[in-house]
């Protein structure tokens, strides 16, 4: 159960870090199957990892603020002096302030792709009303060892949550090439540095595009993204994340 992260029992523990990570894919989804869930904020059990009541407490309705300065927007207004790579962020609370932000963490950590991928369809819930004619949906790869290393990326399982419910397409096309460090702990010039070259892409994007992340930390990786789609074609770049 997530109250603590789940792990392979101690006594299938094996030093092969490569066997270790398909014991846990297994055992998870053995537990994926088995358990039923329960609301992680309340901890009754639900039929998604987050109820409507806890959500309505904790005030999960969609923001749309500028990505740099944070100004507050409406989806049709774009901040006049940050609109370049990303016309604007949608979230859904602050990251120090929210309840949520442990249980994403725990998640993340505890290898639960599902815990995003609900997230991801209560996000689309909160977000259809919203003009996404002609949107394409993207989201912030991981290098393909990390990827194996932790299972699954959390940014695509919210991004396959939101597509459940807003039916659009998920361009795949975002490729992660260089392992980076984390941009909170690095200064100005080292986060330049950081993220150069580290993405690319194998094809080419639609004209619009609803690029997802779990958490906007610094916003330098969703920038770096945005404007490597942009150089190949796309015109307007919309973000997500859960908080920022
Ligand atoms: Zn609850
Ligand atoms: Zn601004």
């Amino acid at each position: 159960m997530l109250k603590e992260p789940r792990s392979i029992p101690k006594y299938l523990f094996s030093p092969n870090k490569m066997f270790k990570t398909i014991l846990n894919k297994l055992y998870n989804l053995f537990l994926d199957i088995f358990s039923p869930k329960y609301c992680l904020l309340c901890l009754n059990w639900n039929q998604n990892y987050f109820c409507q009541d806890c959500l309505k407490k904790i005030n999960f309705e969609p923001q749309i603020n500028c990505l740099i300065c944070d100004k507050r927007l409406n989806f049709d207004s774009t901040c006049q002096q940050h609109f370049q790579p990303i016309k604007k962020l949608i979230s859904f609370g602050i990251y120090e302030e929210n309840l949520i932000k442990e249980k994403i963490i725990l998640a993340k950590n505890s290898g639960y792709r599902e815990v995003f991928y609900d997230l991801g369809k209560e996000i689309g819930e909160r977000i259809k009303s919203f003009n996404w004619e002609g949107f394409q949906l993207a989201f912030t790869p991981l290098t393909r060892k990390k990827y194996f290393l932790r299972g699954f990326n959390q940014a695509e399982a919210l991004a396959q949550g939101i597509q459940a419910v807003l039916k659009l397409s998920i361009f795949t096309g975002i490729v992660k090439i260089k392992e980076t460090k984390d941009q909170a702990e690095l200064n100005f010039e080292e986060r330049k540095t950081n993220l150069k070259d580290a993405f690319k892409l194998t094809k080419k994007p639609g004209e619009k595009i609803l690029l997802i992340d779990d958490i906007k930390t610094t916003g330098t990786t969703l920038m770096e993204v945005a404007q490597i789609l942009k150089k190949e074609g796309a015109k307007e770049i919309i973000a997500l994340t859960i908080l920022r």
